[in-house]
């Protein structure tokens, strides 16, 4: 196995709900070890890296990834010992009934319980059931003993271990635990003609905001946010469907999410480069989902961004799925594009507008 997908072993097993993404970051920092220049965590829990770079450059480069998943927060607690939750991030709660979780920092072992298949009537099965209906079962048989197991705020995350499968990797959290996967690998590779920047973002699920505090901090000249977004090419529905990414066709670049349009120079320059390399690449389907860079991109006086992501079926649930070539081949296309950038290439031509008369 190689080490990228080592680093995906460890961190998609870390829970990391968001607000609450200590156990990534202690995950994240030996796997850096003797590879950057300097690391710092801010004051709402983004780690931000530095790597100097060769000094034959003086552009300022902001790579980010997020560390938080989706999850259920402990809100309140029953009589009988139940624990009442609400989602943090976006999770279908039909999804939710029956599976296990791991429950706070002490992962105790929880089960969102439902009523026996047996006891229900035909109608019922049918229906989804809401979540305010639903309670997490962590063997605790009063109130009390439930508040002492998981206090309101303790977050839980989907029990699901990492495994693979040929080439494919199956574990929880690939959205993003595979952008910070791509990031450390980045992060270990040689360094570049320029200071990059390498943050490991908190609170992405719930509004992209970690990353805007990042950006803030970091002043870049460019930002390149990489993700696990989704792909449905799985099951299809009709042949003509254009899914929004399909894995195994290498990673997808965004042309336009509901966060941000990426700046047709930057754009050109991450395709020039797949195509002069042969790199696979694919475009994801415009209109789709919001990242990180959509947050960062209107920092400051403003940073163009982008965003590369590695295509993993049924984010946002217990298990995704993503192919290990797709994950090596992100982080190939974006080392070797970051290397090739320069202030010309980037930024709106403002000394040419400056020009031109009124
Ligand atoms: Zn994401």
């Amino acid at each position: 196995m190689n080490s990228l997908i080592q680093h995906l072993e460890i961190l998609s097993n870390a829970p990391g709900v968001s607000g609450d993404e200590t156990e990534v970051r202690r995950a994240i920092r030996p796997l850096l070890e003797g590879q950057i220049d300097d690391l710092k965590i801010d004051a709402v829990g983004n780690l931000i890296t530095h790597k100097a770079g060769t000094g034959t450059s003086s552009l300022r480069v902001l790579i980010t990834a997020h560390m938080d998943e989706v999850g259920l927060m402990v809100v309140g607690h029953t009589s009988d010992g139940g624990l009442r939750v609400e989602t943090v991030g976006g999770i279908p709660s039909r999804l939710l009934p029956g599976l296990t979780v791991r429950v706070g920092q002490a992962a105790l072992p929880g089960v969102i319980g439902l009523k026996a298949v047996h006891r229900t009537d035909t109608a019922t099965r049918r229906k989804a059931t809401d979540i305010g209906q639903l309670a997490v079962d962590v063997g605790a048989s009063s109130r009390d003993e439930a508040e002492r197991l998981a206090p309101v705020g303790t977050t839980m995350v989907f029990a699901t271990r990492f495994q693979t499968l040929g080439e494919s990797c199956l574990g929880k959290a690939f959205d993003d635990r595979a952008g910070c996967a791509a990031l450390i690998g980045l992060l270990r590779a040689e360094r570049f003609p320029f200071d990059v920047f390498g943050a490991f973002t908190v609170q992405e699920e719930v509004g992209l905001r970690g990353a805007q505090v990042a950006a803030y901090t970091v002043k870049p000249d460019v930002a390149i946010a990489l993700e696990g977004t989704l792909a449905d090419d799985l099951p299809k529905e009709e042949p003509d469907v254009s899914p929004t990414t399909e894995v195994g066709k290498g990673p997808a670049i965004t042309v336009m999410d509901r966060s941000y349009i990426t700046p047709p120079r930057l754009l050109r320059h991450f395709v020039r480069v797949a195509e002069a390399e042969g790199f696979p690449y694919q475009f994801k389907q415009p209109g789709i989902g919001g990242t990180d860079a959509g947050g960062i991109h209107r920092t400051r006086a403003g940073v163009p961004s982008i965003t590369i992501a590695v295509p993993c079926r049924y984010i946002h649930s217990p298990v995704s799925l993503l192919n290990a070539d797709d994950l090596s081949g992100l982080v190939e296309l974006v080392n070797t594009a970051v290397r090739q950038i320069s202030r010309d290439r980037i930024l709106v031509d403002q000394s040419s507008f400056a020009q031109e008369s009124w």
